[in-house]
C-alpha cells in the first residue's frame, strides 16, 4: 500500500468544504493514516513549493496558503498517489474534469481546494515533512476485504 500527502487548502476551509473534500477521499476508499490541522509558515511553504520558487506568482501562493490553517492528511491505499491526483483533477479548477474535486468545486488556478503529492518519491518526502512518525497510524479497516480483492491486499 502507498501513502500520500494531501492538504485541504485555505479556500476549502473558508468555503466550508473541508468535510466534502475529505469525504471524496474517504468514499473512494482511501484510509486515513494521519490527520491534523496546521498553520503553514514561510519556511515550510518554501520547502513544500520549492519547485515553484522562481515563478512570478510564488509570493501569492505563500500568502494564500498561510491565510488560514490547512488540514494535512496522510492517506493510504493501493496506488494512493495516482488515485488521489486523479480525484483532485488538473491544477486549473476551470479545466478540471467534472467528477473531480477541483472540477466540481472550484473556479480558480490558485484556490484549487487541495494539494496531492505528485509522485511516490515526492509523497514519501512530503509525508515526512508534515507528519512525525507517531502521528501516523497503522490499523486494518473493517471493510478491507470488500475494498480490495484478496490478491490486491
Ligand atoms: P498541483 O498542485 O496541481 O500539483 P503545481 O505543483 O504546479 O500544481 O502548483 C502548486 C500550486 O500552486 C497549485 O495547486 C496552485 O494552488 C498554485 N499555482 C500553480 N500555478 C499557478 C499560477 N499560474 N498562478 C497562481 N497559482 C498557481
Amino acid at each position: 500500500m502507498e501513502r500520500t500527502l494531501i492538504l485541504i487548502k485555505p479556500d476549502a476551509l473558508a468555503r466550508g468544504l473541508a468535510g466534502e473534500v475529505l469525504s471524496r477521499f474517504e468514499q473512494k476508499g482511501l484510509k486515513i493514516a494521519g490527520i491534523k490541522m496546521i498553520q503553514l509558515d514561510d519556511q515550510l511553504l518554501r520547502e513544500h513549493y520549492s519547485h515553484l520558487a522562481d515563478k512570478p506568482f510564488f509570493p501569492t501562493i505563500t500568502e494564500f496558503m498561510s491565510r488560514t490553517p490547512v488540514i494535512a492528511l496522510c492517506l493510504e491505499g493501493l496506488e494512493a498517489v495516482a488515485v488521489c491526483r486523479s480525484l483532485c483533477g488538473v491544477t486549473n479548477s476551470r479545466q478540471a474534469a467534472p467528477g473531480t474535486i477541483r472540477g466540481d468545486l472550484g473556479m480558480s488556478m490558485q484556490a484549487n481546494l487541495v494539494h496531492a503529492s505528485d509522485s511516490v518519491e515526492t509523497a514519501a518526502q512530503e509525508v515526512a515533512r508534515f507528519f512525525d512518525p507517531d502521528e501516523l497510524f497503522s490499523y486494518e479497516p473493517a471493510l478491507l476485504a470488500y475494498q480490495y480483492a484478496a490478491d490486491e491486499r
